[in-house]
């Protein structure tokens, strides 16, 4: 098949075309977003590959079914920027990468933790400056410390493995418990209870209509004061403006974040020497106890090779057959 492959950077087409060295698929890499104005860059292709800040609107999506586009493959497990109604309704199967390696996501988490709690950030700073003073480095021991995971999936359960490492208490709500967390000592609460017990709030859970700002000025009001705030999932599950009010008023102890709501016009793009236009992730980047990747958690070898090789998999899967191996419907949605 010819696939027009969107928002490709130079590591997605390394690890794609070694993935594709039996030459099976026409990839055809674009550097450009996929969004209403980029979508004619598709014309000629039967599929196309899209990434996390791609956009899979009604119109995009119309546009795509109209120039023969059978496929949408996306790199990533999360599916919430595409128009999944829309998809089915114009025959367009969506694929995505349920499982790549949910290590690289919770190690990144844990990193995030780390940094933030013994201000590894500051202190590389410092010290190339030649400060070596301590004051304001001061930190608090993991061990003991409760952690709270909103979604114990792939990534939740195994960031609760690496924090029960570190000697914490384990908390975590999800509406679908699961046994193996259980069984690591993880005590199942509710969402307010979570917030209140926990000194590390970590999220894990997808973005979906019912978990869009799901942490708002009234969940942030109920998190202990002091309390660190974690966010590799998706950026939307956190009301920012709400995030920055509570971390002015000093209630809300340190965030770390990988994701962010408006990501789109930033993330995955160098724009070192311009203008930030977002006020909203300006004002972020002030406080000291604020920690920003600009959506790296995946970004590991094995990660890469994983996403790469089942993407493929789609790919030949639908060529074969006429579904690819890991379809996303909006039952899965619901
Ligand atoms: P998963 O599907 O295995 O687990 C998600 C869990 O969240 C499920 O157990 C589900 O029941 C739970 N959940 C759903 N709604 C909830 C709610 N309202 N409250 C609490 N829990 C809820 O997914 P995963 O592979 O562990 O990935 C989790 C999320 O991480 C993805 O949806 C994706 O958005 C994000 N992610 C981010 C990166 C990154 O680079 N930052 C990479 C991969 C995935």
């Amino acid at each position: 098949m010819r696939v027009a492959v969107f928002s490709s950077k130079s590591y997605d087409r390394e690890f794609l075309a070694r993935a594709n060295a039996a030459g099976r698929h026409e990839l055809v890499f674009l550097d450009a977003r996929l969004d209403a104005a980029t979508v004619p860059a598709a014309l000629g292709a039967q599929a196309v590959c899209a990434f996390v800040n791609d956009r899979l609107d009604r119109e995009v999506l119309q546009r795509l079914q109209e120039m023969g586009v059978r496929l949408v493959a996306l790199r990533s497990a999360g599916f919430n920027h595409v128009d999944l109604e829309q998809a089915q309704a114009l025959g367009i199967a969506v694929a995505r990468v349920p499982e790549y390696s949910p290590y690289a996501v919770a190690e990144h988490t844990a990193a995030l933790v780390l940094s933030l709690d013994r201000k590894i950030h500051r202190a590389h700073a410092r010290v190339r400056e030649g400060n070596f003073a301590l004051e304001g480095l001061l930190g608090f021991d993991l061990h003991g410390r409760t952690v709270g995971v909103v979604g114990t999936g792939k990534i939740g359960e195994c960031f609760l493995r690496i924090m029960g490492g570190f000697g914490c208490r384990l908390l975590a709500t999800d509406p679908q418990p699961s046994e193996s967390c259980r069984q690591l000592g993880v005590r199942y609460v509710e969402l307010p209870q979570l917030l209140a017990d926990a000194d590390v709030v970590s999220l894990h859970c997808p973005l979906t209509p019912q978990t869009r700002h799901l942490i708002d000025a009234p969940a942030l009001a109920r998190m202990k004061r002091g309390a660190m705030l974690v966010n590799t999932s998706r950026g939307a599950v956190l009301d920012t403006r709400a995030v920055i009010g509570a971390l002015k008023s000093g209630h809300l102890g340190s965030l770390g974040i990988d994701v962010y709501e408006e990501e789109a016009d930033l993330f995955f793009r160098d724009l070192s020497g311009e203008v930030i236009r977002d006020d909203v992730f300006a004002r972020l980047l002030t406080f000291p106890n604020v920690l920003v990747t600009a959506h790296q958690a995946f970004f590991t070898e094995e990660a890469l090779t994983a996403i790469a090789q089942v993407t493929l998999r789609n790919l030949d899967a639908f060529e074969d057959r006429g579904q690819p191996e890991y379809p996303v419907t909006p039952a899965r949605l619901a």
